[in-house]
């Protein structure tokens, strides 16, 4: 298998008009969790930004192929409480907005079932489609039903040929993971009952340029949403987006309601202008909007490293939480390996006794914390900044303290943390 492909053309207009937006030289995978002794056989890629001056979608060139990115996947959506009750949430909401008791649901990415979990709770007939045979076993156990595959064109005739159409399709943190989009759209359209609609999240670059997010960019983030080219592209397959609603997980994700063009049912409403807007003055749809992105990136690394090495000039034991994709973008990005930090603290048991692509740091559970005090925290799970700090109170008593990478580099004490609020 060629171990990865560089592409061109815009992925979702065709364009060549893509312009370099952020090099970060060779990274390793973002998921690549391996064991000591295959750090001899680590792979690096290089990882490259682009602008697409036609539609104005950012994307990663330097594309991996999705049977090495996704057939073992090392992540498990509902390890982490705040993505479980967002998902109890969005389940709610949907079935009260758009489905009946007769309705079929499918998605598109399920994971190990942290939609479809509430979903079958609420009765809702649904089936999930997800290539990660290691995480759809977690699924089924738990009574789930999972087509173990990826999703494209021959997947959707499978499914409508065994369950029918679908009334909804819902994609959630999956629709930036695909290269061929085109292809997932025309599945989508062959899946979808002609009043259906496509329902999906993801991270919304708004948010990452925002809070100078770059954490967020690796391999398996191909595309970097706006809503402003989603509207093209959907318009150029006959379907149109209708609203969009602010998601705070993610460090600020958006929700995507989509329907067929023809579907008189849902008008488009204000909150698409209203998004679009918001991009417009922001500068998000040119590219000299974005020229000033790259180079506060370099300053944030800098600032970041230089808060590390004055810890580490005082004798103090630092150690990272949080061995997720967004934390071997930065840590191999700063430079920050096993000279700074101890160790890496991860609640999910996919990742104990595995290193840290690139770096090699060792991933330990929340209990070795405990253990093996460090002085200082830095947190790289930093989108799920509460919920850390409320499972690790007792870390902030005796002085010990905290660093948070983003949305800006802040040092945090027990001072600084309502533990009373967080109880
Ligand atoms: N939907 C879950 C959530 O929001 O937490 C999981 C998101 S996880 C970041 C992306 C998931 O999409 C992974 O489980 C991955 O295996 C799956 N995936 C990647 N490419 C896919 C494809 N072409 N069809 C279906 N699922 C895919």
């Amino acid at each position: 298998m060629k171990t990865y492909n560089v592409r061109t053309i815009c992925r979702l207009c065709n364009s060549n008009k893509i312009k370099l937006l952020l090099d970060f030289g060779l990274m390793p995978l973002a998921g690549g969790f391996i064991h000591t002794e295959d750090i001899p056989f680590e792979k690096k890629f290089p990882l490259r930004l682009f602008f697409c001056e036609k539609c104005a979608l950012v994307q990663v060139v330097d594309i991996i192929p999705q049977e090495i990115l996704f057939r073992d996947y090392r992540y498990t959506s509902s390890t982490t409480k705040t993505l479980s009750e967002h998902f109890r949430d969005y389940a709610k909401d949907i079935q009260d907005k758009f489905l009946d008791k007769n309705s079929f649901v499918v998605e598109i990415g399920s994971n190990d079932g942290v939609l479809l979990s509430p979903l079958k709770e609420l009765n809702v007939n649904a089936l999930g489609v997800e290539p990660a045979s290691n995480i759809v076993s977690i699924a089924t156990s738990k009574g789930l039903k999972v087509l173990n595959d990826f999703f494209n064109v021959k997947t959707a005739r499978e499914v409508v040929n065994q369950y029918g159409l679908a009334d909804a399709i819902l994609a959630n943190n999956v629709l930036a993971h695909i290269d061929d989009m085109n292809g997932i759209i025309e599945g989508i359209k062959i899946l979808l009952n002609k009043d259906g609609v496509l329902i999906f999240e993801v991270q919304y670059f708004l948010d990452l340029v925002k809070d100078l997010q770059y954490d967020f960019i690796y391999h398996e983030h191909m595309s970097y949403y706006t809503i402003k080219p989603l509207i093209k592209f959907f318009e150029k397959h006959g379907m149109k987006i209708f609203d969009v609603k602010d998601v705070s997980i993610h460090g600020g994700s958006i929700r995507v309601y989509v329907t067929s063009e023809s579907n008189k049912k849902y008008k488009i409403l204000d909150s698409v202008k209203i998004h679009l807007q918001k991009e417009e003055d922001m500068g998000l749809h040119t590219f000299s909007g974005l020229s000033n992105f790259s180079q506060k990136v370099k300053i944030h690394r800098d600032k970041l490293v230089k808060i590390l090495n004055k810890f580490k000039s005082e004798g103090k034991k630092i150690c990272g939480y949080g061995a997720s994709g967004r934390s071997v973008t930065l840590t191999n990005y700063c430079n920050i390996g096993q000279e700074t930090l101890e160790y890496i603290i991860d609640s999910s048991p996919e990742r104990y006794g595995r290193v840290m692509p690139g770096t090699h740091v060792k991933i330990m559970s929340p209990e070795y914390l405990k253990l093996n005090k460090a002085d200082v925290m830095l947190i790289l799970a930093w989108t799920y900044l509460e919920e850390i700090l409320k499972k690790e109170q007792w870390f902030w008593e005796d002085g010990r303290e905290g660093v948070v990478p983003f949305p800006n580099v802040a040092i945090i004490t027990k001072e600084d943390i309502c533990l009373n609020q967080l109880a």
